[in-house]
């Protein structure tokens, strides 16, 4: 193993796949992809600057996964390092594979815990040849919820759907179209890919008509499109001007519960008087609650925090739909897993690390999933200048 193999990035055009070193950029592999009229579907919005890797490790996932599956359904093959040096190879490029253990999906979403992915072996999907774009406005943030879960359950899959809320519109307001009214309380961004540009058209079309908004707008052009998809992408942007620190967070929950679970997380936003944004990718779930604070607020954010991850649990859901546990979330795992597979995860990390030098203090609890988890984070207590 060196240092260019952790940067190798070879298309296979013939086995659809590609043969990619942990250092590559994801953004870079889809490039190349395409280059060659494949897909890799995966697209965090991390994706110019995150690596392979990292994805394998927290199985990312991101805005087009409602259709298209996370970063484990794509992985065939892995590289990788054991805390005692062996370099374990497992799986391969062919699609399918029913033979043993899938020790190859074990290591992904582990989080670094249990190895060091060198490599990988991704499935590469035919490159859809047209996307086009709507944006539809509710009065309700419970109307675009429903909505949701209602398109999802009538046999129509878009490539993208994603929620903004009040709060998130208003950082991004200049970046909606005129036309829609000042009143609403959120909006989704819904995409329709496939081959012929026709029929994603008509199938768009369909969509936007059950999603039945209050406001909408469906792109013309290519363009028009992307000045869509812009206020998606200015929200980040627009966080950080606000000068204040940002938490974000990546619960999900089933279909059906995504409006209580939106109006517990304003509802607690307000009792505790924090700012609490929120978006995310609404057909998967999966939504990002993200704390606006100064450091007086600590407490606060802290406390909000853990309630929206107890509840999301108490709604059948996850604390964490791509990020991952790491050690922010760590003491919420047994809330969500129990005693007896947390007992199997460790024995897991036990059997591979058993002196414990690969990620340590992540993933596994170390201490109560109470209001005041965050005051364990290193730094989370000590002053520091916001910014
Ligand atoms: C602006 C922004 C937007 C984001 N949007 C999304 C999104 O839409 N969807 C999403 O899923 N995530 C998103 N993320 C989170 C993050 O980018 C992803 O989780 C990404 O997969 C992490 O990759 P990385 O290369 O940055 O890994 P790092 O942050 O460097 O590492 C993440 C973890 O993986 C481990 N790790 C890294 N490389 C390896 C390796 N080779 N072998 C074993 N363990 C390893 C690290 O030790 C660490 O525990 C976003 C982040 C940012 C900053």
């Amino acid at each position: 193993l060196s240092l260019e193999r952790l940067k190798r990035l070879e298309v296979h055009k013939d086995d659809t796949c590609a043969v990619v070193g942990a250092g590559t950029i994801t953004g870079e592999l889809q490039r190349a992809a395409a280059a060659c009229g494949l897909f890799y579907p995966p697209d965090p919005g991390s994706v110019h600057i995150s690596t392979i890797g990292g994805n394998i490790a927290c199985n990312a996932g991101g805005m087009r996964c409602v259709k298209y599956g996370v970063t484990s359904d794509y992985v065939l093959g892995l590289t990788v390092v054991l805390a005692d040096g062996r370099i374990l190879t497992l799986g391969g490029s062919t699609r399918k594979r029913a033979s043993g253990y899938r020790l190859t999906q074990l290591f992904v979403g582990s989080e670094g815990t249990l190895g060091i992915v060198c490599e990988a072996t991704l499935r590469l999907d035919p490159l859809p040849r047209n996307a086009k774009t709507a944006m539809v406005g509710y009065l309700t943030v419970d109307d675009a919820a429903r909505a949701v879960s209602q398109l999802m359950a009538s046999g129509y899959l878009p490539s993208a759907i994603e929620l903004l809320d009040r709060r998130t519109l208003e950082l991004v307001s200049d970046r909606l179209p005129d036309e829609f009214r000042a009143s609403l309380e959120a909006v989704l961004i819904v995409e329709a890919d496939g081959n012929e540009a026709e029929q994603v058209g008509e199938e768009l079309q369909e969509m936007v008509e059950r999603l039945a908004g209050a406001d909408v707008k469906v792109a013309r052009t290519d363009s028009d499109s992307e000045s869509l998809w812009d206020a998606r992408r200015q929200i980040g942007r627009a966080v950080t001007k606000r000068r204040h620190s940002s938490l974000s967070e990546d619960i999900a929950v089933p279909l059906s519960q995504v409006a209580a679970m939106i109006g517990y997380i304003h509802e607690v936003s307000q009792q505790l008087e924090v700012e609490v944004i929120v978006f995310g990718h609404i057909g998967d779930g999966n939504l990002h609650p993200v704390f606006v604070f100064d450091h007086s607020q600590r407490a606060a954010v802290s406390a909000a925090a853990a309630r929206i991850f107890r509840k999301a649990l108490a709604l059948g859901g996850t604390v964490s739909a791509e990020h991952g546990l790491g050690a922010l979330k760590r003491d919420f795992a047994l809330a969500e897993h129990g005693a007896d597979s947390l007992s199997l995860m460790r024995a897991i990390k036990d059997d591979f690390d058993p002196t414990g030098i690969l990620n340590p203090h992540k993933v596994f609890p170390e201490g109560p999933a109470e209001d005041g988890f965050l005051s364990r984070q290193p730094g989370w207590t000590s002053e520091i200048e916001t910014g």
